[in-house]
This record gives structure tokens, sequence and C-alpha cells, in this order.
């Protein structure tokens, strides 16, 4: 495979394709419905047809939504690393008794909510562990203490593994438990803890884990509700291109039916200090060709359903975020005034990126820096050479 960024014009790049990925990258520009047999040939092929794929990606990005590339000013506020539920290529969570435990008051996170607001976040987005001890009303407290303090801010909070741990806590019906979420100020949901939707992968990677139907259905419920969630997908460490086929299937087949779904977020493994990784139990995180495959190959299966693919540059860095916008992705995540899951797990990216440091990434880029909201609603978009 070529490592130069320099864009190539699809049409060109799939003559240089082997016939039968031609064909599907034919049918990708004329706006089809990949099947998941088609998706498969993409997933599985060598590295031979991975530039046409890639170019083919650019141009359906392109033809989808422009050259303007967004970001959303965030903080990340992970309120408590304690956690029982102990997944395999998680380096954040740590028991109660852990010198380093830390468990945020309700002062604190409103704290950090109105500060962030003050510089300039229009969302906060809250996760954390799962401590034995949760009060079974905590997350709606969380949700009432920052809005209490800064009551325009977008609340992007609670991952469905946190929703099915305050549905247990509470007894509440999950539909019920939800909209009592949303009437105390809960924006969005970020579809995290999806890592991979198949329940023999999810048994290996962590076996206390919400299931793949716990997963859905606190998904499509929250979308039913009129709450949007983000989709993720974590690759790269014991799932095989298969699974990446059926979790992007099953995302669009969710989304055809919710239209819910405001993104979705490939997400590397940082396979640096999990014990799944130090246990031999998985890869040494995704390949360069696996980075740019994911990435091609959400755009080309989520076409005419999820418009919009995310880089996770606290994963990625800067090199690779780069080059995975130019495979089909069109978000740069967020500025993240702390991020410490990757970082604890590896990752070296960094915890803050300013919307300068943005603006230069993508006009590198050749392409239009925008902030959005957490609902892809363009606030400003930054045409010009200033900021
Ligand atoms: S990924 Fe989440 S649920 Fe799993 S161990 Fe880490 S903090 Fe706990």
């Amino acid at each position: 495979m070529a490592t130069t960024v320099l864009p190539c014009d699809a049409d060109t790049a799939v003559r240089s394709a082997s016939p039968m990925i031609a064909r599907i990258l034919d049918r990708a520009l004329e706006g089809r419905e990949l099947t998941r047999e088609e998706g498969l040939i993409l997933a599985e092929m060598g590295t031979e047809s991975l530039d046409a794929f890639v170019a083919v990606a650019d141009e359906i990005r392109r033809r989808r939504v422009g050259d303007i590339i967004t970001y959303v000013v965030n903080r990340n506020i992970n309120f408590t690393n304690i956690c029982i539920i102990g997944c395999k290529f998680c380096a954040f969570s740590t028991g109660p008794n852990a010198a380093d435990a830390y468990d945020l008051s309700f002062e604190e996170i409103a704290r950090r909510g109105a500060e962030a607001w003050e510089r300039g976040a229009t969302e906060v987005c809250v996760q954390g562990g799962l401590p034995r001890e949760l009060e079974g009303f905590h997350y709606r407290d969380i949700l009432r203490a920052i809005k209490r303090a800064t009551p325009e801010i977008h609340i992007h909070a609670f991952s469905p593994m946190e929703v099915v741990y305050g549905v247990e806590k509470t007894g509440m019906p999950l539909a019920d438990y939800l909209a009592m979420l949303k009437a105390d100020g809960l924006g969005s949901l970020p579809g995290t803890a999806a890592e991979i939707l198949d329940d023999e992968v999810r048994q290996l990677l962590s076996r206390k884990k919400v299931t793949v139907k716990q997963w859905v259905d606190v998904i499509t419920t929250a979308h039913h509700l009129g709450i949007p969630t983000t989709s993720t997908m974590m690759y790269g460490h014991v799932e095989q291109p298969v699974h990446w086929v059926n979790q992007l299937c099953l995302l669009r087949d969710i989304q055809k039916e919710t239209g819910g779904f405001t993104e979705f977020v490939p997400l590397g493994f940082v396979h640096l200090n999990t014990h799944l990784f130090q246990e031999g139990k998985s890869r040494p995180g995704p390949t360069l060709e696996e980075h740019l495959k994911v990435h091609a190959l959400a755009r080309l299966m989520l076409q005419g359903a999820i418009d919009n693919i995310q880089v996770s540059w606290v994963k990625l860095g800067r090199e690779l975020s780069q080059r995975c916008l130019q495979a089909g992705a069109n978000d740069y995540s967020g500025t993240l005034m702390e991020e410490n899951i990757s970082r604890l797990a590896g990752a070296t990216a960094g915890e803050y990126l300013p919307p300068e440091e943005f603006h230069a990434r993508i006009r590198e880029l050749g392409r239009i820096p925008a902030e959005r909201s957490t609902t892809y609603k363009l606030l400003k978009i930054f045409p010009g050479r200033a900021n």
C-alpha cells in the first residue's frame, strides 16, 4: 500500500482495484447500500486495493457531507474510576481501596461543568466506573448538579452499561429510567460499552458487560424517547473483520428504524496497559491498514444511514487521525479538557486540543474547520486563515 496521503480521483482509483473490489466500489459510488457480503469482501481483502477503497470512501464523504470537518468544544468528566466490572481492555478502572481511586463529589462535577462552559465548551461528556455501593439515583443527581450550576450546557452522559446499572439500582423500568434522566437534563447518550457487539467476543473482553441485547435495548429505547446517541466500535484486539461488518449492519438497521444515531465512532484498541494484551490474549492494537479499512468501511456501509464518521484523536494521534479523515471520516471529535481513559491505557496523543490546533490540522488537509454542537448543528464555520 502506498504511504502517501495525496488524494486521488475515485474513478481512477477504482480502475486500479481488482475486478471484484472495483465492482463493489462502483456500487458504493452509485450510492447503493452495500450488502453484508460485499462489506465482508472489503473488510477481508488484502492491501492491494486499499488505496482505491480509501479514495472511494473519501469521495463518498465529500458527496455526503462536503469538505467541512467538524469538532465539538467539550470536556470529559470521568467522575469515578472505581469499578466492579473488570473489563480486560480497561486500564482506567480500579478498586475502592486503591491509592489512586477517586470519586468526585456533586459539587466538583458541577464546578467542572461550569468551568468548561466559561471556557467555551458547549458539552460535558460524563461517564465513570461502576462502584459497588453506587446510590440508586446517583446518575440523576449528577445531571441535577450540573444543570443547577450551568443550565445551558449539553450533557452527553452515561453509557448503556451505566444505564443498565442505574435501572438495576433503582428497580425502575428502562424507559421510565431514561425518561427520568431526560427530564433531569440528559441531552444524549454515548453509545459506548459497545466494543464488539457479538456476545462470544464480549465474553472474552468482559464477562460482566451488558449483552448485545441489553445494549440494543438501551439505545433503541433512548432513541424512541427522543434521546440521541452516538454509536461506537472498538477494533484491533481479538475481533475479526466479520465482526466489523456485522456491527455496521446492526447499527445501520437500528438507524433505519429510529434515526437516533448522531455519528459512528471507530475506537482503535489502545493495548499497552491492559490485561487483555498483557495476558497475550489480544493483538497489539490495530495496524495502519486496519485503521484505514475500518473508517473507510464505515463510510461505505453506513452511506445513507449515518453520515458522520468520527476520528478519535486521543487514540489515533495526529498523523493517523489525518489519514483516517482522508479515508471517509468527517469529524474530529472534541477538544476534551481532560481525558483519562485512553491515556491510562497507553495513548500519548494528549488530553486537550485547543480549537486553533483543530483548525490548523484541518486546513493542512485542505478542508474547512467548523465547530458543531453535540447533535451536529454547525455553530461556527472558519473558512479563511484567521481563527
Ligand atoms: S470499561 Fe467501564 S465498565 Fe469496564 S472496567 Fe472500565 S470503567 Fe468499568
